[in-house]
């Protein structure tokens, strides 16, 4: 098998906004380093940063502080987030979104005094949501490529696939195999320090936010190098999908959070304002209660036309919605729905994962070489992650990898090493197994994982599902590997990536299951029906997975408390109060 080997010294696998301020931090850090970004898709446009709607939480009004976000984050987080992670992200993110402004040339949106909008989020308790009306990423995204694109000396392998991270014979990393999409052709890339960026996205369920181009090939590469991870039950469901009726891709996508923050009412089929009957705090409760909620109310089919509940803006003003949410009305109607004046219907949708490689503050990984950053990491966010908190997580951490590889290859010089080739024969067969098959209804495949996620473990999780969902994940992967991909040709071969991206998605949703069995409690977007309270917050522990020849192996690890214990504030004058 043919393999062209190219050679760098900073290797980031993913575009996002973690790769992309990874890239240019790196960059600003030692102009000297070769430094190759490489993307499944096209660079700005794959990708979820792109797709960031509702905005960019930061502490900047005087009113709010650091410890407020912290705490929000914290208590979100249902006391599950690495707290030294938490405080890194929420005070690094007042650096970032000046260095976005003033560095990167983004333009948010203001006051009338000049200050920074905030907008309102769900399950904060303040303001602090920084946007561009409500289509934020692609401002960010777009002032990012043109960052990247102004600097030569960044290399760019766009459309190319990372499937495998590929050790050396002393068990040292030694880089990463790559097929090139358009060509179909095998690339291994040498390098001293890679930054695993991939971006997680679990778009194993049937209803799901993320791009098409993300489907957990990060976690799945890192899970087979055998690193830990962490949270891998804690899928983050957002309650307001859009419903577009079946066989449409938008159906599923997100209408963002802004919109409830803001004051919008969710309906049940019959027009009944429900979520007075879950939590005080309304449609502004967090993420996983309302989408528990809505869940509730399409399993005792008080549903809509296309079964699930609908969202309802028009008491605010229709001029005012169309106004504050243009990018939402305009989606909305390109699929028939009036959201400024109407009634649109909604579902919860898979849209984040908390869960991912266990990493440091400084985003290096237990592998030496191998650093973490954005949706790909863990620890940051616990049981749930605030709306807002994701593209911040992914350019703070983004950032603190691009200063920290160039420090770490100047200290620990590691060179570039050669691939065991045992490991890299191994993955080459992985990846071209589909063409030894008899193909088959790869279509059908995918159906039944969306389906069995969905149902045995999704928003409302209990024993007898998941053990079923397990056995089922167990057929689909059988079934996986025995269908093949018809077109025997390797280039520009989206089948066979359909085919990469499902095996990838079988072997995440399995982990997820697995992990989910062990929580036998009920923490944020983790919600077991046969185990409802939350435990002992003073004695939370996370799940640490692992691959073992055996198959996946679920461990405990308590949570430590570096910051603030349950029952404690950071804020000083609620501890007064109380
Ligand atoms: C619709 C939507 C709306 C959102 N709105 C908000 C919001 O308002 N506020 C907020 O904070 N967060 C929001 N998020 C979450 C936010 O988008 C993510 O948290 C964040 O952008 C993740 O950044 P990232 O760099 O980790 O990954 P991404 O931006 O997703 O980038 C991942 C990159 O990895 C590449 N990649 C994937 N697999 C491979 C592979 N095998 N080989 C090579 N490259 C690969 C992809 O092509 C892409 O370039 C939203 C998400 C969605 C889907």
């Amino acid at each position: 098998m043919n393999v062209e080997h190219l050679k760098t010294d900073i290797l980031i696998l993913g575009t996002g906004g973690a790769g992309l301020f990874a890239a240019l931090h790196a960059h600003k850090a030692n102009p000297d380093l070769d430094i190759t970004i490489v993307s499944k898709g096209l660079l700005g446009k794959c990708g979820c940063t792109r797709m960031v709607q509702g905005g960019y939480n930061v502490a900047l009004n005087p009113g709010d502080s650091v410890e407020r976000h912290f705490m929000d984050t914290i208590e979100g987080g249902k006391w599950l987030p690495h707290q030294a992670l938490a405080w890194t992200l929420v005070s690094t993110a007042i650096e970032r979104i000046h260095e976005l402004e003033n560095e990167i040339g983004c333009f948010f949106d203001r006051n009338a005094d000049g200050t920074l909008h905030g907008k309102a989020f769900a399950g904060q308790t303040f303001d602090r949501t920084v946007h561009k009306g409500d289509l934020t990423g692609i401002e960010i995204i777009n002032r990012l490529m043109e960052q990247v694109w102004a600097r030569a000396a960044i290399r760019r392998l766009e459309e190319h696939r990372a499937v495998a991270l590929i050790p050396a014979t002393d068990g040292t990393l030694a880089g990463a195999l790559l097929i090139d999409v358009r060509s179909g052709e095998f690339r291994f890339v040498s390098a001293q320090a890679v930054l695993l960026a991939t971006g997680g996205g679990p778009t194993m369920y049937r209803y799901h936010t993320p791009s098409g181009d993300k489907s957990m090939d990060g976690l799945a590469m890192a899970l087979r190098l055998g690193l830990p991870l962490r949270d891998m039950e804690m899928v983050q469901f957002h309650p307001t999908g859009l419903l577009a009726g079946p066989d449409t891709r938008m159906t599923g996508t997100v209408l963002e959070e802004g919109l409830r923050g803001s004051g919008g009412h969710l309906l049940d089929g019959a027009q009944r304002r429900f979520m007075g009957d879950y939590d005080p705090k309304l449609e502004r409760a967090t993420r996983d209660v309302v989408s528990r909620a809505i869940d509730a109310e399409m399993r005792a089919g008080r549903t809509t036309r296309n079964g699930g509940v609908y969202i309802k803006m028009s008491h605010l003003g229709p001029e005012r919605v169309a106004k504050e949410f243009k990018g939402m009305v305009d989606r909305c109607r390109d699929c028939g729905f009036d959201l400024a004046g109407g009634l649109v219907e909604v579902v919860p949708t898979a849209h984040y994962f908390m869960g991912g490689v266990i990493c440091e503050v400084n985003t290096a990984t237990v592998q030496p070489g191998l650093f973490v950053a954005g949706e790909d990491a863990s620890g940051m966010h616990g049981a749930n992650r605030l709306g807002g908190n994701g593209v911040a997580n992914s350019t703070v951490f983004g950032g603190i990898a691009g200063d920290v590889m160039p420090r770490w290859i100047a200290t620990e010089k590691p060179g570039h090493r050669d691939p065991d080739p045992q490991v890299l024969g191994v993955e080459l067969v992985r990846a071209l197994h589909p063409f030894g098959q008899k193909s088959g209804d790869l279509n059908a495949v995918r159906e039944k994982l969306l389906n069995v996620m969905w149902d045995d473990v999704g928003v409302v999780r209990d024993r007898a599902g998941l053990q079923r969902g397990l056995a089922g994940i167990d057929a689909i992967e059988a079934e996986l590997l025995a269908t093949g991909v018809a077109d025997a040709g390797r280039h520009f071969n989206v089948t066979w990536h359909d085919w990469l991206n499902l095996r990838s998605l079988t072997e995440i949703s399995r982990v997820i299951a697995h992990a989910a069995l062990k929580r036998e409690n009920s923490r944020g977007a983790h919600f077991r029906s046969d185990f409802p309270e939350p435990g002992d917050l003073a004695t939370s522990w996370f799940t640490v997975a692992r691959q073992t020849p055996g198959g996946i192996d679920i461990g405990l690890e308590p949570v430590v408390f570096t910051h603030v214990k349950p029952g404690e504030t950071l804020l000083r004058d609620q501890a007064a109060a109380e």
